[in-house]
């Protein structure tokens, strides 16, 4: 029995390391958004310097071809400038990201960056210029190090660094014993919520990318971290164009533009003020949120 037991013993750890390294793969995929489906069409263009102007004209979109998700969408970003989505749960906003990075393709209309329909850009210069940062940030089993430099593995130490520093975690990576080589995810040190969104800012803006996407996450955290957040969150939009998917209608009073999203159509749009005056579904949303006793609302 005992001589068997080692191989087995052997066997069992094999298994885990590879559903392990599986579990790592699929992340990769999301991390990558490897979509098989949307391939670059023999003429897409290769564009080095994007700027960033975002223009959504007339997209309607469906996942099933039973269930329309978004109609006739219509929106421009300018250069530069943020864009904040706000609607109920499952009305179609972080759709409204995936196409932008191409997730998937539209049925109708044309997304179009610096004026190019992004179906003519190739998928490489198009991700190139969108930095995300998703609702939930998925870590490799990797130092920390690693983990924010993915995002430009040719970075130097001192650029990382300083997108540790512009994310507020600088400081917290470095009270840890190993620093910038502890090892977090699943089998390492495990981050809490806001120390992972850190991460997550860290990574896009060492990305320094043209267009910047920001989902947040639905999760309340507590106000001093959401302060904290929010403030990593203004400087890494500072200058680039942003969407920012909103849940908590706090953190988008100082967007440039609102759209308010219902049944997947924009059921309102206008600077947060606006939409206040008007007295329609976004000053309702903001009464029940200022009713709900949310960690986010100081
Ligand atoms: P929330 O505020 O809850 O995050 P949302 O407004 O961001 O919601 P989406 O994630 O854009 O909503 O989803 C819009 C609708 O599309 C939902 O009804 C959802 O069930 C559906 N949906 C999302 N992803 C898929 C998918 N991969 N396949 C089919 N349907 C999907």
């Amino acid at each position: 029995m005992t001589q068997l037991y080692r191989p087995l013993n052997i066997l069992g750890f094999a298994y885990r390391e590879i559903k392990q390294s599986l579990t790592d793969l699929e992340k990769m995929f999301v991390l990558l958004d490897i979509k098989p489906e949307v391939n670059d069409r023999e003429s897409a263009k290769t564009v080095e310097n994007i700027q960033g102007r975002v223009a959504f004209e007339n997209v309607s979109f469906r996942y099933d071809s039973d269930r329309p998700i978004l109609s006739n969408i219509n929106f421009e970003i300018p250069t530069g400038k943020t864009l904040a989505v706000v609607g109920p749960t499952g009305a179609g906003k972080s759709t409204l990201s995936r196409i932008l990075f191409r997730f998937y393709d539209i049925d109708k209309g044309s997304v179009k960056v610096d004026g190019i329909d992004i179906r003519n850009l190739s998928q490489k210069s198009l991700r190139k210029a969108i930095g995300i940062v998703p609702q939930d940030t998925v870590l490799f089993n990797d130092s920390i190090l690693y983990n924010i430099k993915y995002a430009r593995p040719e970075a130097s130490v001192d650029d990382i660094y300083r997108a540790a520093k512009d994310a507020q975690i600088h400081d917290f990576i470095l009270s840890l014993p190993k620093g910038y080589e502890t090892i977090v995810g699943e089998r390492g040190l495990k981050l809490s919520g806001g120390e992972k969104q850190r991460v997550a800012i860290a990574r896009a803006l060492l990305k320094d990318p043209s267009i910047l996407i920001l989902d947040e996450a639905t999760s309340a955290l507590d106000s001093a971290t959401e302060r904290g957040i929010q403030d990593a969150l203004d400087r890494a939009s500072a200058g680039r164009t942003t969407l920012v998917i909103a849940h908590r209608l706090s953190t988008i009073i100082k967007a440039d533009n609102i759209i308010v999203i219902e049944n997947g159509e924009i059921a309102e749009q206008g600077t947060h003020q606006a939409l206040l005056n008007q007295g329609g579904l976004y000053a309702q949303l903001w009464k029940q949120q200022k009713k709900m006793p949310a960690a986010s609302e100081t």
